[in-house]
């Protein structure tokens, strides 16, 4: 398995279908609003920046419409993990409340237009963000590591 593969999900999918899988340390999860603007698309690409940083035996990148669509393998994904970490462009916080909506319970939630000061736009190259989205994402995983 790639240091570069995002692989828990498929290891998840893997579960669920009763497939035979050497068992692996949980790791935390990820999910991304994946909104249509700036800090929207800022949680994309903060999140894979993150999780490069890190490593993907710490953090996994998890699909938020998969929760919507009630996907067996994604919320089994979100139960069996170290803990959820909701990243969200702005305060309607879509992905925090998809999960909660869904009976997940998030331990970290990052609003990038409050808590890295980023004003929202609809120019979505703006790409000034990322670097710190990844710098508070990296500090929530670690943040969960630490307590559990
Ligand atoms: S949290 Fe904000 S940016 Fe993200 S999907 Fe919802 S409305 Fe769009």
């Amino acid at each position: 398995m790639s240091q570069q593969e995002n692989w828990y999900l498929p290891y998840m999918d893997k579960k669920v279908k009763g497939i035979e899988v050497v068992e692996r340390p949980a790791q935390v999860a990820v999910f991304y609003c994946t909104g249509a603007s700036n800090v929207g698309q800022s949680t994309v690409l903060g999140g894979n920046e993150a999780a490069r940083r890190l490593g993907y035996d710490r953090a996994a990148l998890l699909c938020l419409a998969s929760i919507s669509a009630g996907l067996k393998n994604i919320s089994r994904a979100a139960a069996e993990a170290k803990g959820i970490v909701a990243v969200d462009g702005c305060p309607m916080q879509c992905a925090r409340r998809t999960l909660e909506k869904a009976g997940f319970n998030v331990e970290e939630s990052l609003v990038v237009t409050r808590d890295c000061n980023v004003p929202k736009s609809f120019i979505l190259e703006d790409a000034a963000a990322i670097t710190n989205v990844a710098d508070a994402i990296v500090a929530r995983v670690e943040k969960i590591e630490t307590e559990k």
